[in-house]
């Protein structure tokens, strides 16, 4: 049998009609090529096909991991958000109670003996006032958001 090139769209149409269930003998009288090159063409495909598939699948496996990577980052930071939140909302609830804040260390000589020493009144209610039992100086509270 003389050497004859086959186009590749000859090739696709002999594995298509493998695949759609053909004898092989009849394919091959039909493209006039041996019964060895319809098995070869098909086996070829077979692979190919395989290999398509498999990495399609991976690439859907990895999409899948980064999305969930990406949500789980996403969740993370909304997490810290939420906790940084919680955290704030319980500082301006406990500014608002400031007999209940108390210096732990004196401004001026950073003693740590610090004792209440009456209250004094402004336009926002009763403010303790505290005393460094170390160098005896006042210590009043400054609110931070006084506006
Ligand atoms: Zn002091």
């Amino acid at each position: 049998m003389p050497y004859k090139e086959v186009s590749l769209a000859t090739k696709m149409d002999v594995v298509k009609d493998c695949f759609s269930g053909e004898k092989v003998t009849h394919i091959a009288q039909k493209y006039n090529v041996s019964r060895e090159s319809v098995y070869t063409w098909k086996d070829a495909a077979l692979e190919a096909m395989e290999n398509a598939l498999q990495s399609y699948q991976t690439n859907q496996a990895n999409l899948l991991k980064n999305k969930l990577k990406n949500m789980e980052e996403k969740y993370q930071k909304l997490s810290d958000d939420y906790k940084r939140l919680t955290q704030k909302t319980q500082l301006s609830v406990s500014s608002t109670q400031s007999n209940e804040i108390r210096p732990t260390r004196c401004p001026d000589c950073s003693g740590n003996h610090i004792i209440k020493n009456g209250s004094y009144e402004t336009q926002k209610g009763i403010n303790q006032r505290f005393r460094c039992r170390d160098c005896n100086k006042r210590i009043f509270i400054v609110k931070k958001n006084s506006n």
